[in-house]
């Protein structure tokens, strides 16, 4: 038998050296399950397993980096090179690229980021009139990424009385209007949005029975770690891959499912039993991570939980110190408290930053915690928020990149169109787009065929905007030639984008301006390190599907020591000797937002377990007695996660008031100057808490204001007759034929009664409705 089996114990061995055939993996934190995954690579490979006949799904792309090298040490470079190994986005990217044409996709399609997506769906709520504050794009935008996960088509939405019902409810009855708008306008722009990768990769499989066979026949052995956290789109997906051969390795920890918010689906783990024949069912107890003490704090915690499969973790490893308790007045204080803790173990022990890392729950909490190691010159490094690639003046250079690979791309266009300033407007805009829209084209289509659609556009207009045009054709004829670094280079030149920082010359400017070399750096970068791909050419297509499906940890380089901040969502699978939980209180974590049912409840206390057992050898916990949120200074509760917790296993460095332990001590001359008298009538201020990975408010407020300008006839994107009156008959392509009871505005908001043969009544807006009299 090959030695680096004998890296694993008994129990993991068994998993790695199953023959054929369907198995499982249910194991608690910590015991080695990505290991079992990765050494099962190794192992098939060492048998004679073509590489090319793997596929191995991440919850990261770092983590499928990892994997490969240490596969690649264990059976060579060249072989562990030929896996298909990567998060599901990025290797159902992969698949689309080569058969998406089938759905009418080019191999050049787009991918939008959320960031894309929530604009586009704010400027179709904008071009329907609807009221923004009630079709609020966000929420409208996590509606359409749920549908598509669950597979709910627009067809299959409208046929669902229920779905209609709800949005009805929520006085949102267009919901279904937007959702058809919004697919159109990703299709027609020839991109896809993030859940697209996985609908499409879907329809593209049940569709095309041949190209489910190639594929099946292709990933003979598939292998899935964090089950727990499949959605209903990529579970589909991965039965249908291993329908054929059957050789499915999924691992995973049900009490680590922490992503049911974005539709993933435990279920999926409790019913591979029933999906395949003969499963091999394998379990690890032994935690090779972390210490006794927090291995078995987080048992007692998770043992809460009503809704789990029964498991054992325990370990071989020392007891370890206490979990440390602390509690500030203030969230300033905590992250003083965090600092100074993280300063004086380096100290002490001569420990590099990158040993440590502060975990939260949303992302706003990191600023007390950057000012304090600010202070303290401590490095660190955030994960997720706002990352590079999403940074306005990056953004502004990739769109015109993505300009040259798609020209149909729509918000790549929107964004750069008239940036840096060339007398574009928001006017001409928006005549675009709705000329887009009637000829049922891309924008940069119109564009081109200007001259020969009577648009009302002057002819200076006219010519900046067919200069535009010229100027990305320009790059793509040069783009058939160049590499990627020296394309974006001439783009950032030509464009004028540089110059536009340059010339600010405010430190802003300047820092912009440093940010764009940066990426450049990057390119550069990439350019080189593809070379040494066998595959890849260096362009910069390669280059723009890496940044659209690079998660923050992707970013990552790994040789700099510094201390790592991240939401625990993100921290998931992975292990630092220090962890800090900042921000133990009720209403924070658990989440205000997520407490009112036990499954809410439940998915917070896995969260906890997750944050608790990604510690090698000492945890903190830490809460503020008073805390600003939503700019108000409330009078915060110790979570009930720390009570949860046996106390065998914790420590608290603060003095605790008598009965209860954590009890918040208000009156308490810690205070000092605070007016006690106002903090105690203050209530928990309860909201909506920003969830994971959204982007900041004020990014937002900047989207531009596109305003509709719609009056003029070549803005009527339908085919309504002037002379529409009461009573007209029409024929609408939705609700079938009508009679016109009643018209009442003018110009853009002209909207007419309309009693259908079918019985509804409907007041529908005229510029959009989709009309003709008959
Ligand atoms: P999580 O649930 O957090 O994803 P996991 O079950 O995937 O954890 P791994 O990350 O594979 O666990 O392993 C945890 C740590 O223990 C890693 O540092 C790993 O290298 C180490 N480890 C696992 N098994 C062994 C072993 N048999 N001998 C030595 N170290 C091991
Ligand atoms: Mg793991």
């Amino acid at each position: 038998m090959s030695s680096f089996i004998d890296e694993l114990n008994d129990a993991q061995k068994a998993p790695v050296l199953h023959k054929d055939g369907p198995l499982m993996v249910i194991a608690g934190a910590g015991s080695g399950k990505t290991r079992v995954l990765t050494y099962r690579i190794a192992h098939l490979m060492a048998q004679g397993v073509d590489s090319f006949n793997i596929l191995s799904l991440t919850f990261t792309n770092k983590a499928a980096r990892e994997m490969k090298e240490r596969i690649a040490q264990i059976v060579g470079a060249s072989e562990a090179k030929n896996l298909w190994m990567g998060t599901f986005h990025s290797v159902f990217a992969k698949l689309l690229r080569i058969d998406g044409n089938k759905l009418g996709y080019p191999a050049n399609f787009t991918i939008y980021d959320t960031q894309d997506s929530q604009r586009l769906i704010a400027s179709i709520i904008k071009e329907m009139g609807l009221d923004k504050d009630i079709y609020k794009y966000k929420q409208i935008q996590n509606r359409i990424s749920s549908f598509k996960n669950s597979l709910i088509t627009v067809k299959a939405y409208r046929n669902d009385p229920d779905l209609v019902e709800q949005d009805a409810m929520a006085k949102k009855p267009r919901t279904g209007d937007i959702y058809e708008n919004y697919v159109d306008r990703c299709f027609k722009a020839g991109a896809m949005d993030f859940d697209d990768l996985l609908l499409r990769t879907n329809e593209l499989l049940t569709r095309y029975p041949d190209v489910l066979m190639k594929y099946q026949d292709r990933f003979r052995y598939i292998l899935v770690d964090e089950y727990q956290d499949t959605n209903h789109s990529q579970y589909l997906i991965v039965k249908a891959l291993a329908d054929r051969f059957q050789n499915i390795c999924v691992v995973g920890d049900d009490a680590q499912s922490i992503y049911s918010f974005r539709g993933a689906n435990i279920s999926n783990i409790l019913n591979f039993q029933k999906d395949y024949d003969n499963v091999g069912m394998y379990r690890l107890e032994q935690n090779y991570r972390s210490t006794r003490n927090i291995v078995n704090a987080a048992n007692s915690v998770i043992g809460k939980n009503q809704n789990q499969i029964e498991k054992v973790v325990w370990t071989d490893n020392d007891d370890g110190g206490a979990i440390k308790i602390h509690r500030s007045p203030t969230d300033a204080e905590e992250g003083r408290f965090v600092a100074n803790s993280i300063w004086e173990h380096r100290m002490q022990k001569q420990m590099g930053n990158g040993e440590f890392a502060v975990l939260y729950r949303t992302n706003s909490q990191s600023r007390a915690i950057e000012d304090a190691l600010r202070k303290r010159d401590i490095p660190y490094r955030i994960y997720g928020g706002l990352s590079f690639y999403q940074r306005k003046e990056i953004k502004d250079v990739l769109s015109y990149l993505r300009l040259v690979i798609n020209p149909k791309d729509e918000e790549a266009l929107k964004r750069v169109i008239n940036f840096p300033a060339r007398g574009i407007g928001g006017t001409t805009l928006d005549k675009l787009v709705v000329a887009a829209n009637h000829y049922n084209r891309s924008i940069f289509e119109v564009m081109e065929n200007i001259e020969r659609i009577n648009l009302k556009i002057n002819s200076g207009t006219k010519r900046k905007l067919q200069d535009f045009v010229t100027m990305i054709k320009s790059f793509q004829v040069m783009n058939e030639t160049t590499d990627a670094f020296t394309l974006s280079e001439h783009v950032a030149k030509k464009t004028g984008i540089l110059l536009e920082f340059k010339k600010d010359g405010t430190p802003e400017g300047i820092g912009k301006m440093e940010n764009i070399e940066e990426l450049l750096n990057g390119i550069k970068d990439f350019v080189e390190g593809q070379k040494e791909i066998d595959d890849a050419t260096g362009n910069i297509s390669e280059f723009l599907e890496d940044v659209a499906l690079a998660t923050d940890l992707d970013n990552d380089t790994g040789d700099d020591d510094r201390v790592a901040l991240m939401t625990i969502h993100l921290a998931k699978g992975l292990e630092f000797p220090y962890v800090y939980i900042v921000g133990m209180e009720e209403d924070l974590f658990p989440s205000g937002m997520s407490m009112s049912t036990r499954s809410e409840l439940e998915e917070e206390r896995r969260l906890f377990y997750v944050a608790l057992t990604r510690a090698e050898k000492q945890a903190y916990l830490t809460y503020t007695q008073n805390r600003y949120r939503w700019g108000k200074l409330i009078d915060a509760e110790p979570s009930r996660f720390l009570e949860e917790i046996d106390e065998k296993y914790v420590e608290n460095l603060t003095p605790v008031d008598g009965g209860y332990r954590y009890k918040s001590l208000i009156n308490a001359d810690i205070f000092g100057e605070v007016d006690k008298s106002k903090l105690r009538q203050q209530k928990p201020v309860k909201g909506t808490p920003p969830l994971v990975g959204q982007p900041n408010p004020n990014q937002l407020k900047k989207l531009r204001k596109i305003k509709p300008q719609l009056s003029e006839p070549v803005g009527n994107t339908n085919k309504i007759d002037p002379n529409l009156a009461v009573g007209s008959l029409i024929n609408h392509t939705r609700f079938g034929r009508g009679k016109v009871v009643k018209i009442e505005g003018t110009g853009n908001d002209r909207k007419a009664e309309i009693v259908f043969d079918k019985g509804d009544i409907k007041k529908l807006l005229l510029r959009f409705a989709k009309l003709e009299v008959i």
